[in-house]
């Protein structure tokens, strides 16, 4: 099954157990609009190339469309429709007054100059430029894509519209508009609901171990900030190889080696004790808590029975497949789902939203109070929808946040 099946599947699962109005599990099964465009990029080397785009609005019941920007060779429609879905879900179960949308580009941007770069980006900026909008629908990174793509696309779409619009999408820099905290609200959030965790069954992180797949935004961030609580993170890993110290390892120095080695696949200076680890045997290791940060699809029915965390951050969306997930739930490992657990960016982006509106801007700290505000306020909703109804706190997750939406679309549309 791919992501658009496994994220349909859990809309199923979910309406079945709450008894959703099938009128509005249809509605929810469905992108209100999906945009596939073409982008000609005049290359260094003097030829043309086209490059195809993507842009899909899942659901604006509670607010405008919301979500990233991917830039990555094997995106395709049916995973930026996934991930618009999962992010009408996100934005309900943390409970801000925002949509779904996603956006990708099929592209390896690291085969491109900076130059190509920032013309595909501002090419596609402008071919679904009459799509977006500060109140229709705002993008921001994803994977492959960062505060510089952001800069772009605000400045294209400012260009275009003969105002400053810096408000179209988030995630920029500070410079123009951007909020404290951005860079590191995935990764906070998420640390923020595992110390909810931890706490509430008296475990102490400096005893638990941590392996982080996925060394790139959210994954440098994640190890960096449960390094900084106490946890003991043992490796980490990125798509060119993994570095298991099992003494431990310390996030900083494997980012300043990552950047300077192209991966962390090699940077044994960065703990004790270290070997080089493959991305399988990673997701493998003993451990307390294992953070996904890469793609979609990472645990599957293949591997899912050999996992031996006993808890499973998902920071990136969809890493485990619904098959996986009941071959977890049967040998006892906690799965803490992307909905949740990853929601701490689109929060911040909220935030960043709302301070651009304001043309007032809040100190870090401030950032940060609202954002655990926010998501230990989601965790105890679904903590105990998870035991109203006797479900996975994934299951839970969906059927708190379609609650949400089921309210908005009775009270909008008359369903
Ligand atoms: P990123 O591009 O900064 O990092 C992705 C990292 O994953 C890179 O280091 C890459 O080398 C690594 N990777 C790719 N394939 C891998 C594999 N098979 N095994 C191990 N590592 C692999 O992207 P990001 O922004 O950190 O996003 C990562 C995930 O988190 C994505 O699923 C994204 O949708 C999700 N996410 C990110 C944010 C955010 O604010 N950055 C918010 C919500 C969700």
């Amino acid at each position: 099954m791919n992501l658009l099946e496994n994220s349909l599947a859990q809309i199923r699962k979910a309406s079945e157990i709450m008894r959703l109005d099938p009128a509005v599990e249809e509605i929810l099964s469905h992108p209100e609009r999906t945009v596939e465009v073409s982008v000609p990029v005049k290359m260094d080397n003097g030829t043309l190339k086209v490059f195809t785009g993507f842009r899909v609005q899942h659901n604006n019941v509670r607010g405008p469309y919301k979500g990233g920007i991917r830039f990555h060779p094997y995106v395709d429609m049916d995973e930026v429709k996934a991930l618009a879905t999962l992010m009408t879900i996100k934005c309900a179960v943390v409970n801000i007054p925002l949509g779904g949308g996603k956006g990708g580009v099929i592209v390896d941007p690291h085969s491109l100059s900076k130059k190509e770069l920032e013309a595909l980006t501002r090419g596609y900026t402008s071919a679904i430029s009459d799509f977006i909008g500060p109140n229709i629908d705002i993008p921001a990174p994803d994977v492959y894509t960062n505060s510089q793509t952001m800069a772009w696309i605000a400045d294209e779409f400012s260009k275009k519209h003969g105002e400053n619009m810096l408000g179209v999408v988030t995630g920029k820099g500070l410079a123009i508009g951007g909020s404290e905290g951005r860079e590191t609200a995935t990764s906070q959030g998420g640390v923020y609901v595992l110390e909810e965790y931890t706490r509430e069954r008296g475990l102490s992180p400096s005893e638990m171990t941590v392996v982080v797949q996925g060394f790139g935004n959210a994954g440098a961030n994640v190890a960096e900030l449960l390094h900084r609580e106490g946890y003991k993170v043992i490796a980490v890993s990125d798509s060119k190889g993994g570095l298991h110290c099992k003494n431990g390892l310390q996030p900083d120095a494997a980012v300043s080696c990552k950047l300077e080695k192209g991966s962390v696949g090699g940077c044994f200076a960065a703990g004790d004790a270290c070997e080089m680890i493959s991305n399988e045997d990673l997701l493998e290791l003993p451990c307390d808590v294992l953070v996904l940060c890469a793609l979609e699809n990472q645990v599957t029915g293949e591997n899912a029975g050999k996992i031996k965390a006993k808890v499973i951050l998902e920071l990136a969306n969809g890493p485990v497949t619904p098959e996986a997930d009941e071959i977890l739930e049967s040998n006892g490992v906690v799965v803490i789902p992307d909905i949740l657990a990853n929601s701490g960016g689109v929060t911040v982006s909220y935030f960043e939203l709302v301070q651009n509106k304001m043309h007032l801007y809040w100190p870090l700290d401030e950032v940060k109070d609202r954002l655990r505000k926010k998501m230990v306020d989601a965790w105890k909703n679904v903590e105990d929808t998870s035991k109203e109804y006797g479900c996975s706190y994934r299951t839970a997750a969906f059927v708190l946040a379609m609650k949400r939406l089921e309210e908005a679309i009775k009270m909008r549309k008359g369903v």
